[in-house]
């Protein structure tokens, strides 16, 4: 294999999205990712113009972007790096919303030949964002954290319930709780304090699949509403949290500041009350205290 179609496979082995275009915004290289994001074959859009009717970038306000304001048209005229959120045309005619990074190319001499767009599937954070901007109006968004509060996971819990009841839809609650926080803010202070609570709380939003959700109960400790598991699968939720949290780290001054997680964690019942509900799990949250933290019990 020579060094070209070395290349080439790599790029084609990405997650991501890769194309080239020259400077008259021809593609030049279609990695397999981008067939398989906009549905365009590489045979399709080679030596093509990209606003030729293929990718069509819009804004989120459904502003064509290719003439004034495509990003590769600035990244090659300021030589500078653009990122972007935009929404791509697939070939079936949807459109896709993705984060776009566009990056000058240069030749040895060191000048501008072209521009690489590498592109990613922005669908879920998107949702995400849409979420908190949803929460945030409806002052359901706890401030420190950017979580949903305590008033919306409580309402989440009534309304799984009811579901539960009427439909036969199983779900489960973990009660989560920062082990030791009175040591940490004792220790290096409130406002480090904050910044614990601030990454605990991103790894929990950041590793949530789409239908989960995690919000701040109050103080040190979140509550998580997992649809469609069964107890086994939720034990692994659990423990999949607590992991995550035990190997995030807070910088302090140069040293690494250690936080770990209890979870207590129960299915619901067609006969529970919400207070039922949490008070079960947070049974188990004290199992896990007792049995020396940095742990989770799910019955
Ligand atoms: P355990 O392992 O048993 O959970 O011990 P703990 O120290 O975590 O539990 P405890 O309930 O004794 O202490 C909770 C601490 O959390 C006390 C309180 O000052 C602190 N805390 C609550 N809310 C906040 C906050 O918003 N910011 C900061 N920095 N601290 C908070
Ligand atoms: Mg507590
Ligand atoms: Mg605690």
């Amino acid at each position: 294999m020579d060094d070209f179609d070395l290349k080439r496979e790599i790029l084609d082995s990405l997650y991501d999205g890769v194309y080239t275009l020259d400077l008259d915004r021809k593609i030049t290289y279609w990695n397999k990712s981008a067939e398989r994001l906009t549905g365009y074959s590489r045979q399709e859009v080679m030596g093509r113009p990209c606003s030729d009717n293929i990718l069509v970038h819009v804004s989120g306000e459904g502003e064509k972007l290719c003439q004034d304001k495509c990003p590769m048209v600035f990244c090659v005229e300021n030589g500078q790096m653009r990122e972007a959120e935009v929404f791509l045309h697939h070939k079936d005619g949807h459109r896709m919303s993705v984060a776009v990074r566009a990056t000058p190319l240069h030749n040895t001499a060191g000048e501008i030949i072209g521009a690489v767009e590498v592109f990613s599937d922005n669908s879920s954070r998107l949702a995400t964002k849409q979420r908190i901007k949803e929460l945030e109006k409806l002052a359901m968004l706890d401030e420190l954290t950017r979580l949903p509060n305590r008033r919306y996971i409580l309402g989440q819990l009534g309304s799984r319930l009811h579901e539960l009841r009427r439909a036969g839809w199983p779900f489960g609650i973990l009660y989560m709780d920062i082990d030791h926080f009175k040591e940490c803010n004792d220790t290096y202070g409130h406002d480090m304090g904050d910044q614990v609570l601030k990454v605990v709380s991103r790894t929990m939003a950041h590793n949530s699949r789409p239908f989960d959700v995690v919000g701040r109960w109050g103080g040190e400790e979140f509550v998580g509403v997992v649809p469609n598991v069964n107890l086994d699968n939720l034990a692994k939720v659990a423990e999949r949290y607590r992991n995550l949290v035990a190997n995030s780290a807070v910088k302090e001054n140069g040293h690494e500041v250690k936080v770990t997680i209890s979870v207590g964690g129960t299915m619901a019942q067609p006969e529970d009350s919400v207070e039922l509900l949490l008070q079960r799990a947070d049974k188990n949250l004290y199992a896990s205290k007792k049995a020396g933290r940095d742990t989770s019990t799910v019955c």
